[in-house]
């Protein structure tokens, strides 16, 4: 009787102290958000322009990121713009934090978000494409961490990094993905252990998603992975912005979904590992 009561009175007393996440957190705050052309990206961009904050979207194509902004005015962002770019230069991922303090003086959130294309398949050992894709899906990432770590010491703001339950447990066909956000975990995880040694105040919230209906998603795993159903982009969109205004230490979206999952690792490994087998199409990838 004693074990569910210390339990009950620790979440108690944990969450007592919570803020709840009011919209107005958001308004006239500065921020970045990668690969927002489209999906959940695109989604985060439409809502932080609902709440009223100054925003500055990136990818490659032009186009789509200048009808994002326009419809981020519409919507009633303080002010909205881009810069197109590939993340496979870490120059252009600096430029874009750099554009940020030409504009505005100083970012109060980065949220880093994009990612390369990928299609499900056996690993190739492909060194070449494998750095391609630890540029683009991790390097970048720091680049730009670090490039706005004087302006979010200032603004004692907060990193949102994009992950997946990829970047928790091991998934087959996409291992170089799944390599990046495992490193992603690794760099911002020890890198919050130094910001609490050193007093500075900037949150870093990890997000692991599970699946999320994004048009690219929905592409790559077609007919070949079968789990729940797709999560709404919007909603998950929104759930990660929650996360970085109340400065959580993760977010996980759909939270039983992907949360039971983690829990698993760490007591049956083998049996969650046979269970994620059992979710992949064998047959179907061979014939791709
Ligand atoms: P999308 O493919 O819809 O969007 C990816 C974005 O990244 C696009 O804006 C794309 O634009 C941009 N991008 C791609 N390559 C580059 C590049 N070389 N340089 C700069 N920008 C680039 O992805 P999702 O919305 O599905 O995923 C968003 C995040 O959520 C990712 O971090 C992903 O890992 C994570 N996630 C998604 C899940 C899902 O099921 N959807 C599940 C788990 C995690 P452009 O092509 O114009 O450059």
């Amino acid at each position: 009787i004693l074990v569910p009561f210390v339990g009950l009175v620790l979440a108690l007393w944990f969450y007592s102290g919570k803020e709840d996440f009011k919209p107005e957190m958001l308004q006239g705050k500065r921020v970045i958000v990668t690969g927002a052309s489209t999906g959940i990206g695109e989604q985060m961009a439409y809502h932080l322009a609902h709440m009223g904050s100054h925003i500055l979207i990136t990818a490659r194509t032009e186009a789509k990121l200048q009808k994002v902004v326009t419809r981020c005015l519409e919507l009633g962002a303080a002010s909205a713009s881009y810069m197109n770019g590939s993340m496979e230069d870490m120059g252009f991922a600096q430029d874009v934090v750099k554009k940020a303090e030409a504009l505005w003086g100083s970012i109060d959130m980065l949220i880093l978000n994009h990612v390369t294309a990928m299609n499900l398949s056996y690993f190739h050992s492909n060194t070449e494409e494998m750095q391609k894709l630890l540029n683009v899906n991790f390097l970048s990432y720091v680049a730009m961490t670090t490039a706005a770590l004087p302006m979010l010491k200032n603004s004692e703001g907060s990193i949102v990094v994009v992950s997946s339950l990829a970047g928790k447990i091991g998934f087959p066909f996409m291992v170089p993905y799944a390599t990046a956000k495992f490193a992603l975990d690794g760099f911002f995880s020890s890198l919050r252990q130094e910001f609490v040694i050193r007093n500075t105040n900037i949150s870093i919230t990890l997000c692991i998603l599970g699946l999320i209906n994004t048009d690219t998603a929905m592409k790559a795993t077609s007919g070949m992975f079968s789990s729940f159903p797709a999560a709404p982009k919007e909603e998950c969109a929104l759930e990660i912005i929650k996360g970085g205004a109340l400065r959580q230490r993760e977010v996980y979206y759909k939270y039983s979904t992907v949360k039971i999952p983690v829990l698993f690792r760490d007591w049956v490994p083998d049996l969650l590992d046979y269970v994620i087998r059992t979710r992949f199409d064998v047959e179907k990838l061979k014939e791709n």
